[in-house]
C-alpha cells in the first residue's frame, strides 16, 4: 500500500482511512489516537480515544471525567487492529505517557512520533526506535544551530545562583506537564533536598507523577496564605510561564526570573521574556538528536510535521532519504 494512502493530512489532523481514525486530531472526531497529553495534541470532545494509560489519566486530570465518550488503554508494544489497520504504541521519551504510534496496513508501516526527545529524562520512558517505511517527525528545533546543552549543567546554574543569592526567591517558569516535573526531578538528582514550592496549576500533575512512582520530593504550595514572605527567600518556586505575567510572580522577595525551555538558547527570546537566568532544557530533539534518530531508524521516507521543516527535509534529501513537509496546522511548540 502506498504510504500516502495509509495516512494523510486533513484539516482535522492526520487521517487513516483504512482504520477510520485520526492521530492527534485538532478538532473533535469519532475516533482519535493520542500520542501524549500536551494540549495541542490531546484535545477534549472526541468520541473514542485510544492512548496509553498515563495519557488518558492526564487528559482526565486536565479536562475532567467526560473528556471523551469512551476510552481504551493502549499497552506499549501491543498490536491492536482497528478496522483494516494494525496499530501499536511505543515510548517517545517526551513526557510521562508519551508514545509514538505505528500504523500498519498491507505491509506498509508508518510511525507517527508525535513529540519526542532522545535525552535521558528521569520522569518518562526513553524513546524506542521502531523500524518503518515512513517516519513522521516534528522539527521544532530543526536547524543545525540548535544544540541543547547537558541539562545537568543547566540545573547546576540554578543551584549556583541559589548559593550566591540566598535572600532571593528563584522563580522557575516551566510547562505544567512534563517540564516542571523533569526540572524538579533533575534538581533532586543534583542533591537539592529543600522543599520546592509549586504554583496551584502544577499540583494535580505533580501529584499524579508522584502516584506513578516518580519521586519529586517535598513539594509545597506556593501560596502566601499562612506563609511569611521570607519563606521563599532562597527557595525554588516553580510555576507555569503564564503565571509570570500576573500578580502571582510579584509576591516573592526580589525574585530571580528563570525559564526552563529549549528556546532559551536563543538569547533574544530570553530577553523578550525578561528572563534573568535562562535554563536550556527541552523536551524536544535538538538538531543532532533529530538527524541521529533518522539515521538510526533509516526509514524509506521522512515526513516532517511542524517546526522548521525545510532544513530537515533538505538534510534528508542530501542523505538520499525522500522527505517532505506535511504542513499540519494546529500544533504549537513555541512554548515547549
Ligand atoms: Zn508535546
Amino acid at each position: 500500500m502506498k504510504p500516502d494512502a495509509l495516512l494523510y493530512p486533513t484539516p482535522k489532523g492526520l487521517f487513516c482511512e483504512v482504520g477510520q481514525f485520526y492521530v492527534d486530531p485538532v478538532q473533535p472526531v469519532d475516533r482519535a489516537l493520542i500520542t501524549h497529553g500536551h494540549a495541542d495534541h490531546a484535545r477534549s470532545g472526541h468520541g473514542h480515544v485510544l492512548a496509553t494509560r498515563e495519557t488518558l489519566d492526564i487528559m482526565r486530570i486536565r479536562y475532567g471525567e467526560d473528556f471523551c465518550n469512551s476510552e481504551q488503554v493502549a499497552a506499549l508494544g501491543e498490536k491492536l487492529v482497528i478496522n483494516g489497520a494494525t496499530v501499536s504504541f511505543h515510548p517517545a521519551g517526551h513526557v510521562l505517557g508519551s508514545a509514538q504510534i505505528a500504523v500498519e496496513a498491507q505491509g506498509t508501516r508508518i510511525v507517527v512520533s508525535g513529540d519526542y526527545k532522545r535525552r535521558r529524562d528521569p520522569t518518562c520512558l526513553p524513546f524506542e526506535p521502531v523500524a518503518c517505511d515512513v517516519f513522521i517527525t516534528e522539527a521544532t528545533f530543526g536547524l543545525p544551530v540548535f544544540h541543547h546543552p547537558d541539562d545537568r549543567l543547566e540545573v547546576a546554574k540554578v543551584l549556583t545562583s541559589l548559593r550566591q543569592f540566598p535572600e532571593r526567591a528563584h522563580l522557575v517558569g516551566a510547562y505544567a506537564l512534563g517540564k516542571a516535573q523533569r526540572v524538579i526531578a533533575l534538581l533532586r538528582e543534583a542533591g537539592h533536598e529543600a522543599p520546592i514550592y509549586i504554583h496551584g496549576a502544577l499540583v494535580k500533575l505533580c501529584d499524579y507523577y508522584q502516584s506513578q512512582g516518580y519521586d519529586l520530593g517535598d513539594l509545597r504550595p506556593a501560596t502566601l496564605v499562612g506563609h511569611d514572605r521570607q519563606v521563599f527567600a532562597g527557595a525554588i518556586v516553580i510555576g507555569p510561564p503564564s503565571a509570570f505575567a500576573d500578580k502571582w510572580a510579584r509576591r516573592f522577595p526580589d525574585p530571580v526570573s528563570i525559564f526552563a525551555s529549549g528556546w532559551m538558547l536563543v538569547r533574544q527570546r530570553a530577553k523578550q521574556r525578561g528572563v534573568e537566568l535562562p535554563m536550556i532544557i527541552s523536551d524536544h530533539c535538538d538538531w543532532p538528536e533529530l538527524t541521529r534518530t533518522i539515521l538510526e531508524i533509516a526509514p524509506g521516507q521522512v515526513w516532517v510535521t511542524h517546526g522548521r521543516e525545510e532544513a530537515l527535509v533538505r538534510w534528508c534529501e542530501l542523505q538520499g532519504i525522500a522527505a517532505r513537509p506535511l504542513h499540519l496546522v494546529g500544533y504549537d511548540d513555541e512554548g515547549e
